[in-house]
């Protein structure tokens, strides 16, 4: 565990003079405000910050295009043709998958539909699928349109696992329960890996494992785990899981998103799934063939032809990642996240009544670098005063304050100074 934390100026930047990734704050852009001073930003849950390297990066995309046209697909620096291959390995290393296991292409929501065409094959008796609560709104749109177009009323083919009466939380033991207790009528497990909500990293270990055991599949929404938390969908079994780049992967506003499919299914060419000429054998896609020859491993999921301009963006924000690696930025958020937990706990022992109740996890490993905030009637006055002196965080109804430091970024100095503000409240 973290050394004993102070609340004091001086200490958080102790901490930040110590901090091993202190250089890559300088990588990115800080937002400013009105005054020239930077944002405090908790907001790269939502969207990430702006990589310094990103303009370079599409306008190599933008010279191509500019200087070569339509040959730029084989003759550019980086040719568009192969242009997914060259995310491939950072985002495998990411999720901890093989590289034949990932893709990057469309949007989530849009990939989410895509394998549950693939991974949702409900039957009259086996048809259920199970989610979390609360799911994000798409995640709970997607999975209800889905039951629907199978002809399965949503109402009683999507199944939610509540927290217990009075807890924030969802237990493990509770998932796994209802899992086992839906058993054959159970066909997908769908769950988010963090919680949006809560910051709740759930054990998707245990999860795959039991859906596995009453002959349901495990598919996973990274949105909030991707570059948050370590993944190992490969070990783990999982099925299949999306995830987007534009929250802790700062890939930009609509940025690309990727796909996991498990080898045995990818390379199964007879997994039924959604089909489009990116999808088709690269040796054989610019033939024009009329029958679809889909490519093992998720590539063979792709609709369309490559969005180059995005995934340039996330090309250059990747290679961040790639050379810090997410095991020391896992190590720093954990610091940076315990630091905002002690401040606000020790801004709640100053107070008769404590405001503060920090519903997300206190176990480091059941969460990332979320942490989600309820506060009493006050909540709102709060936030507003947060935002009037420049930090940016996130206010869900009816009284929740979200703050994400990122480790790529933010500084415990800039947490030290939010619980100034919220102290003040
Ligand atoms: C952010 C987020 C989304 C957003 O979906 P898009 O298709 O990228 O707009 C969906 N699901 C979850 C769990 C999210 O956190």
């Amino acid at each position: 565990m973290p050394k004993k934390f102070q609340n004091t100026l001086s200490f958080a930047r102790q901490l930040d003079k110590e901090d091993p990734l202190k250089s890559y704050r300088k990588r990115f852009h800080i937002p400013l405000q009105k005054n020239g001073k930077p944002f405090i930003y908790f907001c790269g849950n939502s969207l990430g910050l702006q990589p310094k390297t990103v303009r370079k990066y599409i306008e190599q995309e933008l010279l191509d295009w500019e200087k070569l046209g339509v040959e730029g697909h084989f003759d550019g620096k980086n040719p568009w043709y192969y242009y997914h291959h060259f995310l491939e390995k950072s985002s495998a290393k990411l999720v901890g998958a093989k590289k034949n296991e990932v893709v990057i292409m469309n949007s989530l929501t849009v990939n989410l539909h895509l394998m549950m065409i693939s991974f949702y094959r409900p039957t009259p008796q086996r048809y259920k699928i199970l989610i979390e609560s609360p799911a994000f709104p798409s995640d709970q749109y997607a999975v209800a349109s889905q039951a629907q177009i199978n002809g399965f009323d949503p109402k009683d083919a999507i199944i939610e696992v509540k927290p217990r009466e009075g807890e924030e939380t969802l237990r493990t033991e509770d998932i796994l329960a209802k899992i086992e207790e839906l058993g054959n009528e159970l066909a997908l497990v769908m769950f988010g890996g963090v919680n949006y909500y809560t910051g709740q990293f759930f054990e998707l270990d245990k999860i795959t494992e039991a859906a596995h055991k009453v002959g349901a599949l495990a598919g996973f929404d990274l949105a909030h785990a991707t570059g948050n938390v370590l993944l190992k969908l490969h070990d783990w079994q999982a099925d299949f899981a999306v995830w987007c780049s534009y929250k802790y992967l700062n890939s930009g506003p609509g940025g690309t998103s990727g796909a996991f499919v498990h080898e045995k299914h990818g390379n199964n060419l007879a997994t039924p799934r959604l089909a489009g000429w990116w999808g088709n054998d690269e040796k054989t896609r610019f033939e024009m063939q009329s029958e679809f020859i889909p490519q093992k491993g998720a590539g063979g999921w792709q609709l369309s032809n490559a969005q180059i301009l995005p995934m340039a963006v996330h090309l250059a924000s990747l290679e961040i990642f790639e050379e810090v690696g997410i095991r020391k930025l896992r190590k720093k958020a954990d610091q940076l996240t315990a630091f905002m937990e002690f401040i606000i706990n020790d801004l709640n022992a100053k107070k008769e009544t404590p405001s503060f109740q920090i519903i997300t996890p206190k176990d480091p490993k059941k969460r990332g670098c979320q942490l989600s905030i309820l506060t009493d009637e006050t909540g709102k006055h709060l936030f507003k005063k947060l935002t009037e002196a420049g930090i940016i965080a996130d206010w869900r109804e009816p009284n929740v304050i979200r703050i994400a430091p990122v480790p790529l970024y933010n500084k415990f100095e800039e947490v030290w100074r939010f619980g100034k503000i919220l102290g003040q409240g």
